[in-house]
């Protein structure tokens, strides 16, 4: 007898190459084995105070989207956020969470980073003082219930048909997209409506969202009104683009401007910092597997240091005031496709502030994806610059 019709209760797969049998003959599932934690219980304390607390207006743009939001989800739609970088995306969500939280909805937030987790925990418990705003994340386990509940989307499995709100931020990152347990997850955990949110949408999704009953809204402008700094294409040869980085870094630093160093993977992250610390101090690396990572990011914005070579783990969600951004290798097209381009120059000029930066792409060669990125953020501003004037 076959499996051919079995279907994982828990994920979803019905493909029969990732199931087995175990000893007493009882069929499992490989694809979502590793996901073994205990399931959330149902919040049975609704925090009656769910007021939107803000210490800024919102621009015309993000309240225009933000209503939107709302009558989508009071018709029971899903809505898309495509929105450029630094438009201001998780203002948008404030005014569907308020509603829904007022009337006691389970709401959730999740995204695939657990340093974007941190950050935006950390800015919706601010805007709703008066609710129990949770964060779950792998090394955030012991409390699972919340009104809000913002969560990486590895923890998505914990929580089956719960959410009657959830949005969804970055659904085109590593790790999420294409894979299928985290997505089989994302979509069994909601109960009531999906609200997704992207810079660069990937094709299948934009595709969904365009059916009946569905609606993609689009965010151009930045939130301060500013264009994102088009990078400049560094030609440099790779033995001496450390070298070539640091120059540039020196002369950033010197203006008192924090820098970024963008290097394609671990080791070269490591190498590249060795190389370049004993002439420019007061740096640090960080990547993923850096045990000291989180530290090393709060020294990194409150100052203490004044450049990071880092992975492109870093390049959502940190954002720093004045912040410039180099990216060596930056013709390695199997990590640095359009999308994580066009993603670490939205990291540079988000703060109303100190709108303007640099992004310098050093390379031996202008890559396809160099040019598409180039080629993106030039739209993106020209539409900007329409709707001004
Ligand atoms: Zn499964």
């Amino acid at each position: 007898m076959g499996v051919e019709t079995y279907v994982c209760p828990r994920c979803g797969n019905q493909d029969e190459s990732f199931l087995g049998r175990n000893k007493q003959g009882r069929i499992y599932c490989r694809r979502c084995l590793s996901f073994n934690g205990s399931p959330a219980k149902p919040n049975l304390v609704r925090s009656l105070d769910s007021v939107l607390s803000l210490s800024y207006e919102l621009s015309e743009d993000q309240k225009r989207l933000s209503r939107r939001l709302i009558e989508n989800f009071l018709a029971g739609r899903d809505s898309l956020v495509h929105a450029v970088c630094g438009a201001g995306k998780t203002e948008i969500v404030l005014g569907v969470f308020e509603l829904a939280l007022r009337r006691g909805l389970q709401c959730g937030f999740a995204v695939p980073r657990r340093d974007v987790a941190i950050e935006l925990h950390g800015r919706l418990a601010s805007a709703f003082p008066g609710i129990r705003c949770t964060l779950v994340h792998g090394g955030r386990t012991n409390e699972l219930t919340g009104d809000l509940i913002v969560l990486t989307t590895h923890q998505l499995y914990r929580y089956e048909q719960y959410f009657d709100l959830l949005v969804a931020d970055e659904i085109d990152a590593f790790p999420y997209r294409g894979d299928f347990v985290l997505e089989s997850f994302l979509r069994r955990s909601v109960r009531g409506r999906i609200v997704f949110m992207s810079a660069t949408p990937p094709p299948e999704v934009l595709q969904e969202f365009s059916e009946e009953g569905r609606e993609i809204l689009r965010l151009d402008t930045r939130f301060h009104g500013h264009p994102i700094p088009v990078p400049r294409f560094v030609e440099s040869l790779s033995i001496v683009q450390p070298f070539h980085a640091a120059y540039f870094a020196r002369r950033y630093i010197r203006q008192g401007k924090p820098v970024f160093l963008f290097t394609p993977t671990i080791g070269e992250c490591e190498r590249c910092y060795r190389l370049i610390s004993p002439f420019l101090s007061g740096g640090a690396f960080v990547h993923s597997e850096h045990p000291e990572r989180t530290r090393i990011i709060h020294d990194f914005r409150e100052g203490r240091l004044r450049y990071l070579v880092t992975t492109s783990v870093l390049e959502r969600g940190v954002t720093v005031k004045g912040l410039q951004a180099l990216i060596i290798h930056a013709d390695q097209e199997a990590i640095y496709d359009r999308a994580t381009l066009v993603q670490i120059s939205g990291r540079v000029g988000r703060k109303k502030d100190e709108p303007q930066g640099d992004v310098l792409f050093l390379a031996e060669r202008n890559t396809e994806a160099m040019k598409g990125a180039v080629d993106e953020i030039k739209k993106s501003n020209e539409a900007l610059s329409h709707m001004r004037g």
